[in-house]
């Protein structure tokens, strides 16, 4: 079996204000995760464990720190990206493991809804899908949320399959173009769909 193995990891620090995302899910809290996109911390290390796994880079080989486009994107952009480049690969993932480090809200009251959203996204069982959580304890970060995940991904033999992945990867680019249209009304310019590849791998990210 062809088999690969991909690891991401992302931290970004609480912020009064702003809305709570994570795992493409909107968190009740009283404070957000700040950040240039959504601050989604799972996701982005979500995507780049995907990104990881075929060696595509990382997300900020894609989506350049800073970018104007992609102030307070919804981060299920990226992972549709990371998505696309699997598929481009030849895999599909067949498990994903992910912690979350973080000392509020709790996640394990939440941890089935975030399940049930990535299994919509990934276009997976939710049984292939672990979300654990931990308290930062003894780091002193109890401002700042972690996310850890691993995917493991296997070659895609049946190009029946490799079709119904296309069609997922459709679906999100609906979910994406209605997110281009909303910046383009807060921003007045319609941004382009990211085509040409950053080949450095650039280790800054504040998505
Ligand atoms: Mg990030």
């Amino acid at each position: 079996m062809n088999l690969r193995i991909g690891h991401g990891w992302d931290s970004h620090a609480f912020q009064a204000g702003v809305p709570l995302r994570i795992g493409g899910i909107a968190i009740d809290h009283p404070e957000g995760l700040a950040g240039h996109s959504d601050g989604d911390v799972l996701l982005h290390a979500l995507t780049d464990a995907l990104l990881g796994a075929v060696a595509a880079g990382d997300i900020g080989t894609f989506f350049p720190p800073g970018d104007a486009r992609w102030k307070n994107a919804d981060s299920t952009i990226f992972l549709n990206l990371a998505l696309e480049e699997i598929q481009h690969a030849g895999y599909r993932i067949v498990n994903l493991d992910a912690t979350l480090v973080l000392a509020k809200p709790k996640i394990t009251p939440i941890a089935g809804e975030i399940r049930e959203r990535l299994a919509d996204l990934l276009n997976m069982d939710t049984k292939a899908i672990s979300i654990k959580a931990k308290t930062p304890e003894g780091l002193g970060l109890d401002h700042v949320a972690q996310a850890h995940a691993t995917v493991l991904l296997e070659k895609v033999e049946d190009p029946e399959e490799m079709k119904s992945m296309s069609a997922v990867i459709e679906n999100q680019r609906h979910l994406e173009d209605v997110v281009r249209n909303l910046l383009a009304e807060v921003h007045g310019t319609l941004p382009q769909r990211q085509t040409v590849k950053v080949k450095v791998f650039d280790t800054e990210d504040i998505t």
